[in-house]
């Protein structure tokens, strides 16, 4: 049963480390994980598959504000008095400081992975069940046969849930499976090429407030850039294009800033719209084109507080747990959660149906496994339990 996971093209973690463990009995669980992700600090940072974007993304931003302290500072410390100009530059590197660490927590950050299983779940349990509110909209061909589909009540609305086949379960509601990462993620955003990492569930508020300080910042350069050239034109009672030849730098940071703000207000427009009517970019993407009502709309105040005002979950997966190298496998992600799954009060109404009857093949899953701690078989239960509009 055992197959070498560690071979497959989708995991990157760190080979040297890799075969000195093979030797061993147990690897850490991220050394055997089959979504695309990279590791760092052994498995304590969880980054999507392009970790270069970061660094992209980390040279737009801290270039121009480099410009901005070397070029510009110079002018606004001589034209404020009481060294209001430092306090100037001084805010402009807090700001930058808060967006690397923003940018760090958005793209370091688990986004909400549902572990994958081993093995498709039961099709007679899928079909059979009356627990939950499901019903079977076909059969697959094949040695096993499960709904491709499933409705599923939501608020009192019917949506239709997936099931994946890479990880073998049924999505758990507003998840998608991101063919970058190659991970089902938890109230799928989307995968953001600028940060490498997909935005979901447990990376989407920090993403926002990346986002909407990077606008801010963008915008103080702008101004403050305007400020100089206007300082430079009345100290020198020159025309603005003479002060735009005395501070080049100015000028540069003043169009690309413009530029940037212009992204980056519509952005942030455009996610702070999401989040008061509770959508995410995937779910604004389908509704509209299905002409669909959104089953999750609570109303603009809950809407903000789900998003701002609750508990950060816990991470379904404990990354540096051992596993043993004869089973490593991904399912076994789901038999090594992190501490406990908080899900908010929303969620929990929303799932509690479920949770029956896939807590029951979990549990089994974990007996196979030897796994008999009472905790993590809740938590099992909690992650096969979900199921998802497709
Ligand atoms: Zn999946
Ligand atoms: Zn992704």
């Amino acid at each position: 049963m055992y197959s070498p996971q560690w071979l497959s093209p989708g995991n990157r973690c760190n080979s040297k480390e890799r075969i000195n463990n093979t030797n061993g009995s147990q690897l850490r669980l991220y050394q055997t994980w089959k979504g695309r992700n990279r590791f760092f600090l052994g498995g304590r940072f969880v980054f999507g598959p392009d970790i270069r974007a970061l660094f992209l993304t980390l040279f737009l931003i801290l270039v121009p504000v480099a410009l901005f302290c070397a070029f510009v500072s110079r002018g606004l410390v001589d034209a404020f008095p009481h060294r209001l100009g430092y306090l100037i530059v001084a805010i402009s590197l807090i700001f930058s400081a808060l967006i690397v660490i923003l940018l760090l927590l958005t793209s370091a950050t688990d986004p909400g992975i549902v572990p994958r299983n081993a093995h498709p779940p039961d099709a007679d349990d899928e079909c059979e069940t009356s627990s939950i509110s499901t019903s079977c909209l076909g059969s697959q061909t094949g040695p096993v046969s499960l709904p491709p589909m499933k409705n599923v009540t939501v608020n009192g609305i019917v949506v239709k849930v997936k099931y994946c086949k890479t990880c073998m379960l049924y999505r758990p509601p507003r998840c998608s499976h991101c063919s970058i990462c190659d991970n089902c993620i938890e109230r799928f955003d989307h995968h953001c090429p600028w940060v490498g990492q997909c935005i979901g569930k447990r990376n989407y508020r920090y993403f926002f407030m990346f986002v909407s300080t990077t606008n801010l910042l963008s915008l103080y350069v702008f101004v403050f850039c305007w400020v100089n050239i206007k300082k430079i034109m009345e100290a020198h009672h020159c025309n603005i294009w003479r002060a735009l030849v005395k501070s080049p730098a100015s000028g540069i940071l003043i169009m690309y800033t413009f530029v940037v703000s212009w992204f980056l207000g519509g952005l942030t427009a455009f996610h702070l719209y999401l989040i008061i009517t509770n959508q995410t970019t995937y779910e604004n993407y389908r509704y509209r084109y299905e002409r669909k009502m959104n089953p999750f709309n609570l109303g603009c105040a809950r809407n903000f507080k789900d998003i701002f005002c609750t508990g950060m979950a816990s991470s379904r997966i404990n990354f540096r747990a051992k596993v043993n190298a004869d089973r490593s496998s991904s399912f076994n992600a789901s038999s090594y959660l992190g501490g406990g799954t908080t899900t908010n009060s929303s969620d929990t109404h929303k799932m509690k149906n479920f949770d029956i009857e896939v807590g029951r093949r979990q549990a089994d899953d974990i007996d196979e496994c030897k796994e008999t701690d009472s905790r993590t078989r809740s938590s099992v239960g909690g992650v096969g339990a979900d199921r998802c509009e497709g």
